[in-house]
């Protein structure tokens, strides 16, 4: 099988491409009606250009009964419900849209273990039993060895606990996975090479195949969950939307007893960055993106975290999504200190989980805390 690297290559998904514009733009009303009408949850270039193409936005409320319809026919009612826990906002990168990148000037934080666990227990004492590490990108200040660690305390109490880090190389994972981890969350951020060289100017997520090949990585040592996405609002929306279901049809082929998510991270404010981006995607288009990849894949997994208001939130459970984050704290010890050590990105949906929990189950669905699928499969 191809490797994502040449598919992306082939396929022209790696750059501004007007082919797919062009063919983006050419969708009529009747293709669209055409392809809402087949059968749904299957994947095809040609289909996702239909469903994520202007002419697709006058349907939205066909797409979305659609898309709600399959979401229950293969989760459930369910939303499961997980939170994240900052380690570090030490990064030895320098990307141009975040507060954390190496170059801003702050009094910068790093957990020990016992103060990822103070964290982590106020997170479990709420109810969750899915938990995400997240740091900034350094390995001499979160080592596989201390997610080892880390994650051998909090298997004890958390069913799934998974990392948002930094790519690894597969020993690496590998070794994660032995404490416990069993998913990865990465985005490419952009899978336009052109834009991706613009924002990462320096540090080793200047290696454009180096990521994008993080998840074979992670997936070969083991990890049964896998999270991809890009950040919206760096380069043409639809352009990556076409990459990303590239990228993830191809994990699921190729890694088949992996789940893969998709994630949808908007450009929010940040410490020292500038607003001022070409590409910033509007509430309508990103849930048109999502109801289009729903349309052509009926089992991923799609997330949602509080960077989105609690409105639009409110209204994508009950179409498309399959989890969210509730009550998160986006700086390291936020969850069980007063310090105000700075935060990643503000959120926009400041509820805790327990309000979030309760909107869940007052539009008729259920909040799932525990996920035992991991139970299963670890
Ligand atoms: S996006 Fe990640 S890698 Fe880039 S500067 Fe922020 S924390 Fe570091």
């Amino acid at each position: 099988m191809n490797d994502i690297k040449k598919i992306l290559t082939d396929n022209d998904l790696d750059r501004n491409a007007d082919k797919w514009l062009d063919v983006i733009a050419s969708v009529s009303a009747d293709d669209v009606k055409r392809h809402l009408a087949g059968h749904p949850g299957q994947f095809t270039l040609e289909r996702l250009c239909a469903f994520i193409s202007p002419a697709a936005a006058d349907h939205l409320e066909q797409m979305a009964l659609i898309a709600s319809d399959l979401t229950v026919q293969r989760f459930g009612k369910t939303i499961q419900l997980y939170a994240p826990l900052y380690v570090s906002n030490y990064c030895v990168n320098s990307c141009l849209y975040c507060g954390y990148n190496c170059t801003s000037k702050f009094d910068r934080t790093r957990l020990t273990i016992d103060q990822a666990c103070d964290d982590a227990k106020i997170i479990a004492d709420e109810g969750f039993r899915h938990i995400l590490l997240v740091s900034g990108e350094d390995i001499t200040k979160i080592s596989p060895d201390y997610l080892y660690e880390l994650a051998v305390k909090l298997r004890q109490t958390f069913s799934s606990v998974s990392i948002e880090i930094y790519p690894m190389e597969t020993d690496q994972y590998q070794r994660c996975f032995a404490g416990g981890i069993d998913g990865i969350t990465l985005y490419q951020e952009t899978y336009n090479r052109d834009v991706y060289k613009k924002y990462h100017v320096a540090g080793p997520k200047s290696d454009y195949d180096y990521r994008l090949q993080t998840h074979d990585r992670a997936a070969t040592a083991g990890m049964r969950r896998l999270g991809i996405g890009f950040l919206l609002g760096l380069a043409d929306w639809r352009l990556e939307t076409l990459a990303l279901a590239a990228h993830g049809a191809y994990l699921m082929r190729k890694y088949w007893k992996s789940q893969i998510s998709f994630s949808f991270p908007r450009l929010r404010p940040a410490l020292g960055v500038c607003d001022d981006f070409d590409h910033l995607v509007s509430d309508s288009q990103m849930v048109q993106m999502m109801l289009a990849l729903r349309l052509c894949f009926a089992d991923a997994g799609l997330v949602l975290s509080t960077r989105e208001s609690a409105a639009l939130r409110d209204n994508l459970i009950k179409l498309c999504i399959t989890r969210i984050s509730a009550g998160s704290k986006t700086n390291p010890g936020g969850y069980s200190t007063d310090t105000q050590s700075t935060e990643q990105f503000s959120i926009d949906d400041s509820r805790n989980a327990h309000e979030v929990a309760q909107m869940i189950q007052q539009s008729g669905m259920e909040a799932v805390w525990k996920d035992w699928d991991a139970n299963f499969t670890v």
